[in-house]
């Protein structure tokens, strides 16, 4: 047992509370979709399902069901070649739910679908219009894979109607093949990320790093630097925690300290937004930020 596995302090959190957070919770019985704050356990959970201090309720729901396609060595996410087709009913029964539910923000995310000629891409998009059409004020994020680096998909989602555009590069150049699935590569997720900018100027274009996976500083630095070079909008920076043994090890706990030290290199680099600290993930607190922010 190595030491630095043990969980410092600043990574345990409260048990959620809130009115909101319950009541969320108990509309989702009933709706059949799977949310990532659930099945992934995350710990912020009660900030985001109960709505932080301005009482923005922020949820990401998973399209295209529990099976990936891809095997990436951070993810609790089951692996499938040959996941179950997609619903077809399912843009309109997600659409239906969420319109229903009271949430100002949604994030829209999917296991990678390589299976599918267009990765999923139409799916998603539709699930986009369908639930604009219902509830034109819920502000709608997409958190979509790389669609192996087929840009026709990106561009079928980045214009469908949502407010921001989300691609998780997860980590620095040099780390992702250890980190991600063979089929991701870091170049590839920055065509992904300039595409959407490029086809749709107004849209908001987001990413996220894990840190704590062996990357160095100058690594992290370069991979912002990249990500502001195609004016990527909005960066996230969370700790890696190692979902189960059979898991990537965490190489390191980064202190709090160095997530700040992060967000103001991501403010003095020019990025709209940084949301930097041990318990960020890619959606934290979404709806807060964005609408907040950026989007008034
Ligand atoms: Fe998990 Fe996404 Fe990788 Fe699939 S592509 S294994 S869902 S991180
Ligand atoms: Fe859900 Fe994302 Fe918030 Fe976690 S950070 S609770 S996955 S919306």
């Amino acid at each position: 047992k190595t030491p630095y596995q043990r969980l410092p302090e600043w990574l345990k959190t409260k048990v959620p509370v809130g009115a909101n957070f319950a009541r969320i919770k108990s509309d989702l019985r009933g709706l059949n979709l799977h949310t990532v704050c659930e099945e992934a356990r995350c710990p912020n959970i009660g900030d985001c399902w109960g709505g932080g201090e301005h009482k923005t309720a922020t949820a990401t729901i998973m399209l295209m069901g529990d099976e990936c396609t891809r095997v990436c060595r951070f993810c609790s996410v089951k692996t499938n070649k040959t996941p179950k087709p997609l619903d077809p009913n399912e843009p309109e029964n997600v659409a239906h739910a969420i319109s229903k539910w009271g949430l100002d923000y949604v994030v829209l995310t999917s296991v990678d679908r390589d299976d599918l000629s267009d990765g999923g891409s139409e799916h998603f998009a539709n699930t986009v219009r369908l639930l604009k059409k219902k509830a034109p004020h819920i502000l709608i994020e997409c958190l979509t894979g790389d669609f192996q680096g087929n840009l026709d998909c990106v561009a079928k989602v980045a214009t469908s109607g949502l407010d921001v555009y989300a691609h998780n590069i997860e980590t620095v150049e040099n780390l992702t093949s250890h980190v991600r699935d063979r089929r991701a590569t870091f170049r590839q997720s920055l065509n992904v990320l300039e595409h959407a900018k490029k086809i749709k100027p107004s849209l908001i274009t987001k990413t996220s790093i894990m840190l704590g996976v062996g990357e160095t500083d100058d690594e992290v630095l370069d991979a912002m630097k990249e990500l502001r070079k195609i004016n990527v909008d909005c960066i996230t920076l969370g700790q890696y925690m190692r979902p189960t043994k059979r898991h990537m090890k965490v190489h390191e706990y980064i202190a709090p300290e160095k997530f700040d030290y992060w967000a103001k290199i991501g403010n003095d680099l020019g990025f709209l937004y940084t949301a930097s600290g041990p318990l960020v993930r890619s959606s934290y607190k979404a709806g807060e930020f964005y609408i907040g922010k950026i989007l008034k």
